[in-house]
């Protein structure tokens, strides 16, 4: 049952405001519901989902509308009468609609699963109402074409052309460059009209033609469609893991499901990878469907989210597609959902509610009666044991849409190749030969190597000290460009220290007309910026670009490094992780990997599942037409099973292989996790804590067959200048877990000197 509450106690009224008159609102970031009155001749009819402001004690705080002139506000009046308390009015005119009210069901569930306040999912999944100030709109003017174009103008005016109706900037700018001096150019000219308006323009025309290319589906396409779309036809909930290889096609299915859905009048929700979140996949989308989508990712301002949230809302927009957050978006009339690389770690929240975007997205379809489609080339191992299971279809995509032939694998020992065989220290002289044929053939290649930076660490020569960093217990990271030393953990950067701090030698002065020194601190490992340094002087002629968040440190420089790939100024793309992502290239032929081992030695027991993802991602970049693709993949583990499996394209021996030992050793998806981790900024806080935490654990767990693990320092002890502890718990349901950190959470008094998180359902073992 819900507790209601009041903040301040005061005579009670003469008499009670009638039922229909009473609501009630949650307050981010409080527990429990909060009674107050509203007046209908003011308000009109109020429900659930809007936000109002309300008095709370002395100030004025937006909040969210869960229930009004319901059984919960007779039964909260009658106990505020019995204390003698007096409702109180709210305080807003105008409520803001916020959520649809059939979507409190979807928040409920969250809150109740990660046993977190309502009020905070609220908080959480719902965008801050931007007021609407009017800004400019754009279409095709009456003016007759006459006299020359510049390619900026031209692409503008084909633009407009396109949506066939009124644009706003910043949608102009959505898809491509529109400077302000062009557009104003081409509205002088009468070319375009420009009007301001408040509000987004919905789809241009109410009932778009919809473009369904059906017929140019693949047999295993069309067989994956007409499973799927059976249960947008006549509604209800279904789960589908799509497995189709890269390349097989999996967004032309997408895509079909969409336009399914949309001529039943109901609306689609995909979810991506906020780094496949390009404009290329956005015009894919648009241009297919005929349809404005509704973007909701974390790079747009205030207003721009604020606009896709309204539209959607309103059913004026009916597809919606974005990053992680998007799975709380207000869909009307929910037709399908569709979670694009569901392995991918970026779906799960690493901070404050730590959800998984992709589990959600399940819970919400079943609440929605809709159908779910997780696409991978890679599942991961818990979505594809419960396909195997029978929890979810499995449907395959077992070929490439373009007849490309197979990949050709190449594996190198790096234990077998000399030093001294070595082209540089990084490059065996397979993958240069490999990149040297690639581009005399004048095709492209991408080199993985998922470091940042230039040298992995410092180390002193003398002692063997590693240099890290003060407030985490990582090493610091060399950067070259700007001589120094980076934590990728908290942003830490400093100068390379002159004075070792293990041994106290000091970094030899260079002296005039003196032989150089050996300096004291050399450069281990390797990192994107040093490969990329090592190629250009092995290959003086290629023409090499760099992605990495160092290079694309906003969505804008990562669009542009991709177009400059695109159109072919780049022979040579060597990147981190991000390069492994969905990218389409054509003449993409070759992937050479400089060090598979770099993510398998990790205190993870998804090591080996991420890392046969990330390689099997990356190859699948290559040979995406009709050249044979060719992948190098250097290593010193060469019998791994990652990589065996990678090398042999064989992802059920791998999943075999690996499901068999995460069910010895209890992990998931056998048993579910509960992560407990203590923070402190005092060591013997944080231990003392995590002590004290763990024999309530202990207690809470007693006989319900949870298994628990530590306190134990977590991989990383230090983090942000605190130290952490963590507790792991093991059990067979996950409510069996929630109902543990309810008991943990009772039962611990207030602790300021130490932080407490639960993460249920860890992705991040570190
Ligand atoms: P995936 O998402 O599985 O990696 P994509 O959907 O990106 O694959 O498809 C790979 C390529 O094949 C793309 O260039 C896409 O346009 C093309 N393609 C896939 N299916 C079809 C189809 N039915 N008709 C035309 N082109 C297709
Ligand atoms: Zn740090």
């Amino acid at each position: 049952m819900s507790q209601l509450s009041l903040l301040e106690t005061q005579p009670v009224a003469p008499s009670a405001p009638p039922l229909d008159r009473l609501l009630s609102v949650v307050v981010p970031p409080l527990e429990g519901e909060f009674l107050y009155s509203f007046d209908p001749a003011v308000h009109g009819e109020l429900l659930a989902g809007r936000i109002v402001s309300v008095q709370f004690g002395r100030r004025s705080v937006p909040a969210f509308v869960v229930s009004a002139g319901s059984e919960r506000e007779a039964a909260a009046v009658r106990d505020m009468e019995q204390r003698a308390v007096r409702v109180k009015p709210i305080l807003s005119e105008a409520p803001i609609p916020a959520f649809r009210p059939e979507h409190l069901e979807f928040y409920q569930w969250i809150a109740r699963y990660y046993a977190e306040p309502l009020s905070k999912i609220l908080d959480l999944a719902i965008p801050a109402p931007a007021p609407s100030k009017p800004e400019p709109f754009l279409r095709r003017g009456a003016a007759a074409l006459e006299g020359r174009l510049g390619p900026a103008q031209r692409s503008i005016l084909e633009r407009l052309e396109l949506a066939g109706g009124w644009l706003s900037l910043s949608d102009l700018r959505r898809a491509g460059p529109a400077a302000a001096a062009t557009v104003r150019g081409l509205v002088e000219r009468g070319l375009i009209e420009q009007e301001l308006r408040a509000e987004q323009s919905p789809n241009a025309s109410a009932t778009p033609e919809l473009l369904s290319l059906k017929d140019s589906l693949t047999a295993e396409q069309a067989g994956a469609v007409s499973a799927i779309a059976s249960h947008i036809e006549s509604p209800s909930f279904a789960s589908f893991l799509l497995h189709g290889v890269t390349g097989s096609g999996k967004t032309e299915v997408y895509l079909e499901l969409i336009v399914e859905a949309l001529k039943r009048g109901r609306s689609a929700l995909v979810v991506v990878p906020e780094i496949a979140l390009t404009p290329q996949l956005i015009d894919r989308f648009e241009k297919r469907l005929k349809h404005r989508v509704a973007l909701l990712h974390s790079s747009l301002s205030g207003k721009e989210r604020w606009d896709s949230w309204k539209g959607l809302l309103s059913g004026s927009l009916r597809v919606a597609v974005g990053a992680r957050s998007a799975i709380f978006a207000p869909m009307k009339d929910l037709g399908v959902v569709i979670i694009d690389e569901e392995h991918d770690a970026s779906f799960k929240q690493n901070e404050g509610i730590r959800y998984h975007a992709r589990d959600l997205a399940l819970v919400r379809a079943k609440l929605c009666a809709c159908p779910i489609v997780l696409g991978s080339a890679t599942p991961s191992l818990e979505t594809f044991h419960n396909a195997k299971t029978g929890k979810h279809s499995y449907l395959e995509l077992t070929h490439r849409f373009f007849s490309s032939p197979p990949l050709k694998y190449e594996m190198i020992d790096l234990n077998r190749v000399k030093p001294w065989e070595m082209p540089s220290k990084g490059v065996s002289p397979q993958l240069l030969t490999g990149l040297l044929d690639t581009l005399k053939a004048g095709e492209q290649a991408f080199v993985l190597y998922n470091r940042r930076g230039f040298a992995s660490y410092l180390q002193c020569s003398g002692c063997e000290h590693v240099v890290g960093c003060p407030h985490c217990s990582v090493t610091l990271t060399y950067h070259r460009n700007n001589n120094s030393l980076l934590c990728h953990f908290c942003g830490h950067s400093s100068p390379p220290p002159v004075v070792c701090a293990g041994c106290g030698a000091r970094e030899p002065i260079p002296e005039p007309d003196k032989p150089e020194k050996e300096p004291l601190f050399t450069q281990r490992g390797a990192g994107t910026e040093r490969v990329a340094e090592e190629l250009a002087a092995l290959i003086p002629d290629a023409r090499i670009a760099k992605l990495d968040r160092d290079s694309a440190k906003s969505i804008e420089d990562y669009v542009e490094i991709l177009r400059r790939v695109r159109e072919r100024e780049v022979d040579i793309l060597v990147g981190t992780q991000m390069i492994a992502k969905g990218h389409d290239l054509p003449d993409v032929t070759f992937v050479g990997i400089v060090d598979c081992d770099v993510g398998l030695h990790m205190p993870d027991f998804r090591a080996s599942e991420r890392s046969f993802q990330l390689l099997t991602q990356v190859a699948g970049r290559a040979g995406r037409r009709d050249k044979r693709g060719k992948v190098v993949l250097q290593t010193r583990v060469p019998s791994h099973a990652s990589l065996k499996c990678t090398a042999s394209s064989d992802y059920l021996a791998f999943a075999a292989g690996e499901l068999q030992l995460r069910q010895a050793l209890e992990y998931p998806p056998f048993q579910r996790l509960l992560r407990i981790i203590i923070a402190a900024e005092d060591k013997t806080v944080a231990q003392q804590w995590a002590r004290h935490v763990s024999e309530i654990t202990q207690a809470a767990c007693e006989g319900r067959g949870v298994s628990v693990l530590g306190p134990a320092p977590a991989p990383l002890e230090k983090i942000r200048s605190h130290w952490r502890y963590h507790i792991l718990c093991k059990a067979p349901s996950a409510s069996l877990l929630q109902s543990i950190m309810q008991r943990i959470k009772s039962a611990l008094p207030e602790q300021k000197k130490a932080r407490l998180l639960f993460d249920l359902d860890p992705q991040d073992m570190l």
